[in-house]
Protein backbone atom coordinates (compact mmCIF):
# COMPACT_ATOMS: atom_id res chain seq x y z
CA UNK A 1 0.00 0.00 0.00
CA UNK A 2 0.88 3.55 -1.07
CA UNK A 3 1.66 6.30 1.84
CA UNK A 4 -1.87 7.99 0.53
CA UNK A 5 -3.42 4.77 0.30
CA UNK A 6 -2.06 4.52 4.28
CA UNK A 7 -3.49 7.95 5.06
CA UNK A 8 -7.01 6.92 3.03
CA UNK A 9 -7.00 4.33 5.55
CA UNK A 10 -6.24 5.93 8.30
CA UNK A 11 -8.67 8.49 7.32
CA UNK A 12 -11.66 6.75 7.49
CA UNK A 13 -11.27 4.69 10.20
CA UNK A 14 -10.67 8.29 12.17
CA UNK A 15 -13.60 9.54 10.65
CA UNK A 16 -15.86 6.64 11.91
CA UNK A 17 -13.54 7.23 15.88
CA UNK A 18 -14.64 10.73 15.51
CA UNK A 19 -18.52 9.76 14.74
CA UNK A 20 -18.93 7.38 17.57
CA UNK A 21 -17.11 9.49 19.73
CA UNK A 22 -19.37 12.39 19.15
CA UNK A 23 -22.49 10.68 19.24
CA UNK A 24 -21.55 10.16 23.27
CA UNK A 25 -20.22 13.47 23.54
CA UNK A 26 -23.85 14.40 21.76
CA UNK A 27 -25.45 12.36 24.63
CA UNK A 28 -23.56 13.68 27.67
CA UNK A 29 -24.21 17.03 26.86
CA UNK A 30 -27.98 16.53 26.06
CA UNK A 31 -27.80 14.71 29.78
CA UNK A 32 -25.99 17.67 31.48
CA UNK A 33 -28.38 20.15 30.17
CA UNK A 34 -31.09 18.52 31.63
CA UNK A 35 -29.26 17.50 34.71
CA UNK A 36 -28.79 21.76 35.01
CA UNK A 37 -32.14 22.58 34.16
CA UNK A 38 -33.45 20.10 36.94
CA UNK A 39 -31.00 22.33 39.27
CA UNK A 40 -32.18 25.41 38.66
CA UNK A 41 -35.98 24.36 38.63
CA UNK A 42 -35.36 22.58 42.15
CA UNK A 43 -32.97 26.33 43.20
CA UNK A 44 -35.93 27.80 42.43
CA UNK A 45 -38.62 25.82 44.51
CA UNK A 46 -35.98 25.85 47.35
CA UNK A 47 -36.03 30.02 47.21
CA UNK A 48 -40.54 29.58 46.55
CA UNK A 49 -40.69 27.32 49.94
CA UNK A 50 -38.66 29.65 52.31
CA UNK A 51 -40.40 32.69 51.20
CA UNK A 52 -43.43 30.86 51.72
CA UNK A 53 -41.96 29.44 55.40
CA UNK A 54 -41.19 33.00 55.98
CA UNK A 55 -44.47 34.35 55.22
CA UNK A 56 -46.19 31.61 57.42
CA UNK A 57 -43.77 32.80 60.52
CA UNK A 58 -44.84 36.08 60.14
CA UNK A 59 -48.54 35.36 59.85
CA UNK A 60 -47.85 33.24 62.89
CA UNK A 61 -46.36 36.18 65.00
CA UNK A 62 -49.36 38.54 64.05
CA UNK A 63 -51.78 36.00 65.11
CA UNK A 64 -50.15 36.14 68.98
CA UNK A 65 -50.19 39.47 68.29
CA UNK A 66 -54.00 39.89 67.61
CA UNK A 67 -54.56 37.75 70.69
CA UNK A 68 -53.15 39.91 72.47
CA UNK A 69 -55.42 42.86 71.17
CA UNK A 70 -57.91 41.03 71.45
CA UNK A 71 -57.58 40.40 75.48
CA UNK A 72 -56.88 44.06 75.54
CA UNK A 73 -59.91 45.04 73.96
CA UNK A 74 -62.16 42.93 76.13
CA UNK A 75 -60.52 44.37 78.95
CA UNK A 76 -61.16 48.33 77.68
CA UNK A 77 -64.79 46.69 77.14
CA UNK A 78 -65.34 45.73 80.61
CA UNK A 79 -63.87 48.77 81.84
CA UNK A 80 -66.21 51.12 79.51
CA UNK A 81 -69.31 48.64 80.95
CA UNK A 82 -68.50 50.00 84.17
CA UNK A 83 -67.53 53.16 83.58
CA UNK A 84 -68.49 55.46 86.40
CA UNK A 85 -68.21 58.79 84.79
CA UNK A 86 -68.70 60.34 80.74
CA UNK A 87 -65.45 61.84 80.99
CA UNK A 88 -64.31 57.87 82.05
CA UNK A 89 -66.23 56.77 79.07
CA UNK A 90 -65.23 58.69 76.36
CA UNK A 91 -61.56 58.02 76.76
CA UNK A 92 -62.16 54.88 77.17
CA UNK A 93 -64.25 54.24 74.29
CA UNK A 94 -61.24 56.30 72.11
CA UNK A 95 -58.76 54.09 73.12
CA UNK A 96 -61.00 51.41 72.25
CA UNK A 97 -61.15 52.51 69.06
CA UNK A 98 -57.50 52.92 68.63
CA UNK A 99 -56.90 49.49 69.53
CA UNK A 100 -59.60 48.13 67.05
CA UNK A 101 -58.45 50.61 63.67
CA UNK A 102 -54.66 48.97 65.31
CA UNK A 103 -56.15 45.19 64.88
CA UNK A 104 -57.55 46.13 61.61
CA UNK A 105 -54.17 47.20 59.94
CA UNK A 106 -52.39 43.91 61.42
CA UNK A 107 -55.36 41.79 60.16
CA UNK A 108 -54.94 43.87 56.79
CA UNK A 109 -51.37 42.75 56.47
CA UNK A 110 -52.01 39.33 57.28
CA UNK A 111 -54.40 38.96 55.04
CA UNK A 112 -51.98 40.73 52.09
CA UNK A 113 -49.59 37.91 53.43
CA UNK A 114 -52.06 35.22 53.28
CA UNK A 115 -52.58 36.67 49.66
CA UNK A 116 -48.75 35.93 48.86
CA UNK A 117 -49.06 32.30 50.44
CA UNK A 118 -51.85 31.54 48.09
CA UNK A 119 -49.56 33.01 45.24
CA UNK A 120 -46.49 30.94 46.38
CA UNK A 121 -48.93 27.67 46.51
CA UNK A 122 -49.81 28.36 43.00
CA UNK A 123 -46.42 28.87 41.67
CA UNK A 124 -44.48 25.69 43.49
CA UNK A 125 -47.34 23.36 41.87
CA UNK A 126 -46.21 24.98 38.37
CA UNK A 127 -43.02 24.25 39.59
CA UNK A 128 -43.56 21.00 40.65
CA UNK A 129 -45.07 19.78 37.66
CA UNK A 130 -41.83 21.27 35.75
CA UNK A 131 -39.42 19.45 38.18
CA UNK A 132 -41.71 16.34 37.75
CA UNK A 133 -41.60 16.53 33.46
CA UNK A 134 -37.90 17.60 33.68
CA UNK A 135 -36.71 14.46 36.20
CA UNK A 136 -38.66 12.13 33.30
CA UNK A 137 -36.23 13.54 30.44
CA UNK A 138 -33.32 13.83 32.65
CA UNK A 139 -34.00 9.89 33.08
CA UNK A 140 -34.47 9.12 29.66
CA UNK A 141 -31.70 11.27 28.77
CA UNK A 142 -29.52 9.02 31.19
CA UNK A 143 -31.00 5.79 29.86
CA UNK A 144 -30.19 7.05 26.11
CA UNK A 145 -26.84 7.71 27.24
CA UNK A 146 -26.10 4.53 28.78
CA UNK A 147 -27.58 2.50 25.79
CA UNK A 148 -25.36 4.68 23.88
CA UNK A 149 -22.69 3.63 25.75
CA UNK A 150 -23.09 -0.11 25.79
CA UNK A 151 -24.04 0.16 21.21
CA UNK A 152 -21.26 2.33 20.80
CA UNK A 153 -18.58 1.20 23.49
CA UNK A 154 -17.27 -1.85 21.90
CA UNK A 155 -17.72 -0.44 18.39
CA UNK A 156 -15.71 2.15 19.57
CA UNK A 157 -13.20 0.13 21.06
CA UNK A 158 -13.00 -2.39 18.27
CA UNK A 159 -12.60 1.16 15.49
CA UNK A 160 -9.96 2.79 18.01
CA UNK A 161 -7.67 -0.71 17.88
CA UNK A 162 -8.25 -0.69 13.74
CA UNK A 163 -7.39 3.12 13.87
CA UNK A 164 -4.00 2.70 15.99
CA UNK A 165 -3.31 -0.39 13.16
CA UNK A 166 -4.02 1.97 10.22
CA UNK A 167 -1.73 4.86 12.22
CA UNK A 168 1.14 1.77 12.61
CA UNK A 169 2.16 2.00 8.73
CA UNK A 170 1.99 5.93 8.74
CA UNK A 171 5.45 7.22 8.82
CA UNK A 172 5.90 9.39 12.00
CA UNK A 173 6.18 12.99 9.67
CA UNK A 174 3.14 11.80 7.77
CA UNK A 175 1.12 11.18 10.80
CA UNK A 176 1.85 14.29 12.47
CA UNK A 177 0.67 16.32 9.16
CA UNK A 178 -2.51 14.09 9.54
CA UNK A 179 -3.49 14.69 12.84
CA UNK A 180 -2.52 18.09 13.33
CA UNK A 181 -5.01 18.29 10.13
CA UNK A 182 -7.39 16.35 11.72
CA UNK A 183 -7.64 18.78 14.50
CA UNK A 184 -7.98 21.22 12.66
CA UNK A 185 -11.10 20.28 10.51
CA UNK A 186 -12.69 17.96 13.33
CA UNK A 187 -11.11 14.62 11.24
CA UNK A 188 -11.43 16.39 7.64
CA UNK A 189 -7.22 15.82 6.87
CA UNK A 190 -7.81 14.81 3.20
CA UNK A 191 -9.82 16.22 0.59
CA UNK A 192 -9.98 14.45 -2.98
CA UNK A 193 -9.11 16.40 -6.11
CA UNK A 194 -11.98 17.41 -8.10
CA UNK A 195 -11.55 17.42 -12.34
CA UNK A 196 -12.44 20.54 -12.92
CA UNK A 197 -11.75 20.47 -16.82
CA UNK A 198 -9.78 17.25 -18.16
CA UNK A 199 -8.66 18.97 -21.47
CA UNK A 200 -7.15 21.72 -20.06
CA UNK A 201 -5.78 20.16 -17.25
CA UNK A 202 -7.29 21.85 -14.26
CA UNK A 203 -7.82 20.51 -11.07
CA UNK A 204 -9.26 21.61 -7.69
CA UNK A 205 -9.18 20.45 -4.22
CA UNK A 206 -12.29 18.94 -3.48
CA UNK A 207 -12.75 20.69 -0.05
CA UNK A 208 -12.10 24.40 -0.89
CA UNK A 209 -12.41 24.56 -4.31
CA UNK A 210 -8.67 25.83 -5.07
CA UNK A 211 -6.81 25.19 -8.35
CA UNK A 212 -4.18 22.93 -8.02
CA UNK A 213 -1.86 22.17 -10.39
CA UNK A 214 -1.15 19.71 -12.71
CA UNK A 215 2.80 19.28 -11.83
CA UNK A 216 1.13 17.81 -8.44
CA UNK A 217 -1.80 16.26 -9.86
CA UNK A 218 1.06 14.08 -11.86
CA UNK A 219 2.82 13.40 -8.62
CA UNK A 220 0.04 11.80 -7.12
CA UNK A 221 -0.53 9.54 -10.17
CA UNK A 222 3.26 8.88 -10.24
CA UNK A 223 3.10 6.31 -7.42
CA UNK A 224 5.83 8.67 -5.53
CA UNK A 225 5.47 8.92 -1.85
CA UNK A 226 5.15 12.39 -2.15
CA UNK A 227 2.38 14.22 -0.04
CA UNK A 228 0.39 16.62 -1.63
CA UNK A 229 -1.87 19.54 0.09
CA UNK A 230 -3.77 22.20 -0.31
CA UNK A 231 -1.97 25.17 -1.23
CA UNK A 232 -5.07 26.69 0.64
CA UNK A 233 -6.45 24.92 2.94
CA UNK A 234 -3.38 22.54 3.59
CA UNK A 235 -5.14 19.19 3.77
CA UNK A 236 -3.79 16.21 2.28
CA UNK A 237 -5.40 15.33 -1.44
CA UNK A 238 -6.11 11.95 -3.00
CA UNK A 239 -7.19 10.98 -6.17
CA UNK A 240 -10.48 9.17 -6.14
CA UNK A 241 -10.34 5.18 -7.70
CA UNK A 242 -12.25 6.53 -11.08
CA UNK A 243 -10.08 9.58 -11.79
CA UNK A 244 -6.94 7.60 -11.15
CA UNK A 245 -7.83 4.73 -13.56
CA UNK A 246 -8.66 7.46 -16.53
CA UNK A 247 -5.41 9.40 -15.81
CA UNK A 248 -3.45 6.44 -15.54
CA UNK A 249 -4.76 5.48 -19.21
CA UNK A 250 -3.31 8.50 -20.66
ZN1 LIG B 1 -8.17 22.89 -0.14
Amino acid sequence: MGLVDSLLNLYKVDLQVRGLRSRLTSAERYLSAQTKQLNDLLVNQQELLTRKRQLQATIGTRDVEIKSIDDRLEKLRNELNSAATNKQYTALLTELNTVKAARREVEDKSLADMEQVEKLDEQLKIVEGQIADRKKVRDLANSQLQERRNDVGHRLSELETERAQAAAVVPVQALAVFDELAETYEGEAMAPIEEVDRRHREYACGECNMHIPFEQISLLTSRSEALIRCPSCTRLLYMQEEMRGTLAKK
